[in-house]
């Protein structure tokens, strides 16, 4: 029986494999050395937080992979033959496959900050982290301040779980405004203020020189670069990006650029080895996304695309048009299609902002200067139906006919108050057009 093996159990290769098992008695082995087995990385910070317990972040109960045939295996895997098909184990030991799906997720970025390997020093992304977390940052007693180093989506999340413990936060970003190689000005600003109401002691426009310790090898403070200011903590988390996890990979006839190398149909340059989720690089991008892809929902679409192709239904990778979300502290965000920040914007690519007088809310549309066709829409704490989107998209609307269906749009629940009208009055008035939002129709919600 054909032995397909996989390593990493994240949700490229755990979605792999329960295809795979749906679609095929084939032998199925997924290897991890992070966790017997799979949970939701995504809800890490809920524990720390206390809102769940870690097995209530395993979306499957423990019988589940026995029940379907699938082998789990605690171990690091350090080497990969590929002309014996042979894995080789941290601690020596051996196996065989004859299909391999490298899909080994991503690690924290360390760029060679002295200190960086000290006591107390940690990332957010396995749920090592998370214990260390726990040790390091308990309470205020035992950690008087936490310093966060990069001002991304995972460094936000960190500063939100240290703060529900009542621990100060300095917050050192690279950028002159949070997250503004991705947002738009206005939106960036927003967050910026978000923060500092909030109290984290957000510092922009810095970078890291050095994490010094104290006698016993632990974190004591932090120099600033760029002024030389010195900042005693105890804990230093570092969420400057991820990169893929692929350095048991050096050695082997594997192409690597950052990632494992991969073409549409997820294969790498040696017959049987294929690689998905947040290790992946495509050779080329697909439209406008970047050839590594570190989002939950892709890992998951490859790993459901690979399971076909494995199973002889040969499937391309086509993940369709960008979407995704997350959450700043108290905002929620989405995004559909593109809306680029300061960084790579077409010069095409017109912007219509919108924010609330007083609230946190706002939306930037993205639309074509000349043709007027919308190209994306970002919200923050106005939640959107993607099918919505994901349709326009598809049928590739003008930004006049979004606005006239915005409503359509709108998933906020039933007596939240909604925002069209004064969103498209603001349009009207700068773009000189007489739009007129349509109620909610749930005949055309329906037939999107
Ligand atoms: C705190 C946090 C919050 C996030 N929030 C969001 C979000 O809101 N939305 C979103 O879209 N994405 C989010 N992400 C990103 C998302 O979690 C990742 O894109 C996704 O988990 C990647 O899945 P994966 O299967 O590719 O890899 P992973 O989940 O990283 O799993 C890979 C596994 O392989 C193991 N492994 C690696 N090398 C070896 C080896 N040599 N031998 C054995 N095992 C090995 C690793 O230990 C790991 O267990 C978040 C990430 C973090 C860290």
């Amino acid at each position: 029986m054909e032995h397909i093996v996989i390593i990493g159990n994240g949700i490229s290769g755990v979605t792999a494999a329960r295809h795979i098992r749906k679609l095929s008695d084939k032998r199925i082995t997924i290897i991890s050395a992070e966790t017997e087995y799979f949970f939701s990385r995504t809800a890490l910070m809920y524990i720390y937080m206390g809102h769940m317990k870690f097995q209530h972040t395993q979306p499957y109960e423990n019988w589940f992979w026995k029940k379907n045939r699938i082998e789990l295996k605690k171990g690091f895997v350090s080497q990969v033959k590929d002309a014996s098909k042979e894995l080789v184990f941290a601690n020596g030991e051996t196996m065989k496959y004859d299909k391999l799906i490298i899909a080994t997720g991503s690690k924290p970025n360390k760029f060679g900050w002295p200190g960086q390997d000290l006591d107390g020093v940690m990332g957010m992304y396995h749920k090592q982290d998370l214990e260390n977390l726990e040790k390091y940052a308990p309470n205020n007693k035992v950690c008087n301040r936490a310093v966060i180093v990069g001002g991304g989506l995972i460094g936000i999340e960190l500063a939100e779980m240290l703060q529900s413990r009542d621990i100060p936060v300095t917050f050192l970003v690279r950028e002159s405004s949070f997250w503004n190689g991705v947002l738009p000005a206005g939106e960036s600003e927003m967050i910026n203020q978000h923060i500092k109401e909030h109290h984290i002691d957000l510092r922009l426009g810095v970078n890291l020189q050095e994490i010094k310790a104290d006698e016993n090898g632990k974190v004591k403070s932090i120099i600033i670069k760029e002024t030389g200011e010195e900042i005693p903590c105890t804990v230093v988390g570092l969420t400057a990006g991820v990169s893929p996890n692929v350095d048991f990979l050096k050695d082997s006839n594997i192409e690597i650029g950052r990632g494992v190398k991969v073409n549409r149909r997820l294969e790498t340059n040696i017959p049987d080895i294929y690689a998905i989720g947040d290790c992946a690089e495509q050779h080329e991008a697909i439209g406008n996304r970047r050839p590594i892809e570190a989002v939950w929902y892709t890992g998951r679409m490859m790993g459901e695309t690979l399971a076909q192709t494995l199973c002889g239904n040969p499937r391309d990778y086509n993940p369709g048009h960008w979407f995704n979300s997350a959450k700043f502290l108290d905002i929620e965000y989405q995004t559909y299609g593109w809306v680029f920040g300061e960084r790579g914007r077409p010069e095409y690519e017109q912007h219509f902002h919108w924010k609330h007088p007083k609230k946190h809310l706002c939306i930037t549309i993205a639309f074509h200067k000349e043709t007027k066709q919308f190209l994306g829409i970002n919200t923050f704490g106005i939640r959107m139906r993607h099918h919505s989107f994901d349709t326009w998209l598809n049928e590739k609307r003008s930004v006049e006919y979004v606005l006239e269906h915005l409503a359509d749009a709108n998933f906020d629940p039933e007596f939240y108050r909604q925002y069209e009208k004064e969103i498209v009055a603001q349009f009207n008035n700068e773009h000189q057009t007489s739009i007129k939002p349509k109620k909610r129709s749930w005949k055309r919600i329906f037939s999107y």
